[in-house]
């Protein structure tokens, strides 16, 4: 197996996977994105070439780019990770990587990993789903594109449960709007959480119609429904020397 598309959890080092762990102790060449944070990266060796091809405004490597970079380093028999936030079938573009492997015929596999859709709100205490007042969960794009088909927020506001949007920020105004129009209450309780599972993580709580005034930077997940309301067990410190001091309050 030469190349692995590796999720690399949403920032905090502890949730990696330990397979995905493992493979950056082995990996020869990682391949990394923007969103991958530093905590991560030190846990590659020392010996391992590390390429950032990370997008950033105004800079950044196209995908198909990315796509033939991983084609041709798997002609060098080496362990090539490629290390994408969150889980890489999450709205990564992992799928793109992995049908040009396959068209290429590079043997490949995918590390699943924790998804910042899931790991953002739990961060901050709110459950997707719970017992009673949320069935349903559904994780949609907030990020329009050109020439693909815009997500039919009308119809996500009959569908009842919560909805958490990625890539957000920038329309959330608009989202707001248009799941208001959708027939979402004003009230509805909307949780936004900012570099989720990193030492910068902040909570931002408002209504559905304050959303759009509402100050947020990315990245964010935005959580929508009445479960946003909820704060089981609020912010918990990720930077190791405070979790350490944390424990060693609680040792003694
Ligand atoms: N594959 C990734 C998502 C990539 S899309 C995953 O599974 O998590 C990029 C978006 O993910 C960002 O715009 C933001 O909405 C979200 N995101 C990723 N990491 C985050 C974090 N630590 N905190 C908050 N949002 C995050």
């Amino acid at each position: 197996m030469s190349v692995h598309l590796v999720g690399a959890g949403p920032g905090d080092p502890d949730l990696l996977t330990v397979r995905a762990a493992r493979l950056l102790a082995e990996a020869d060449v990682v391949v990394h994105d923007a969103l991958v944070g530093d905590g991560v990266l030190a846990l590659v060796n020392s010996t391992a070439e590390l390429i950032d091809v990370g997008k950033r405004p105004g800079r950044g490597v196209p995908q198909e780019l990315i796509s033939a970079l991983l084609v041709s380093l798997a002609g060098r028999d080496q362990t090539i990770v490629r290390l994408k936030g969150g889980d890489p079938f999450v709205f990564g573009r992992g799928g793109e990587e992995a049908v040009a492997l396959l068209d290429a015929g590079v043997p490949f596999e995918v590390v699943p990993g924790v998804t910042s859709a899931f790991a953002a709100p739990a961060a901050a205490g709110v459950p997707v789903t719970h017992r009673g007042v949320s069935a349903a969960v559904t994780v949609v794009t907030g990020h329009r594109r050109h020439g693909e088909p815009d997500v039919d927020w009308r119809s996500l506001a009959r569908v009842g449960g919560t909805i958490v949007v990625l890539m957000g920020v920038t329309q959330r105004g608009q989202i707001a709007a248009e799941l208001i129009a959708g027939g979402l209450a004003g009230d509805t309780p909307v949780a936004a959480v900012r570099s989720a599972t990193t030492i910068e993580q902040v909570t931002m709580r408002c209504r559905l119609d304050e959303l759009g005034a509402a100050a947020l930077e990315s990245p964010a997940v935005i959580v929508i429904g009445p479960v946003a309301a909820f704060e089981l067990g609020g912010e918990v410190p990720t930077k190791r020397a405070a979790v350490s001091a944390i424990r060693r309050d609680f040792t003694g």
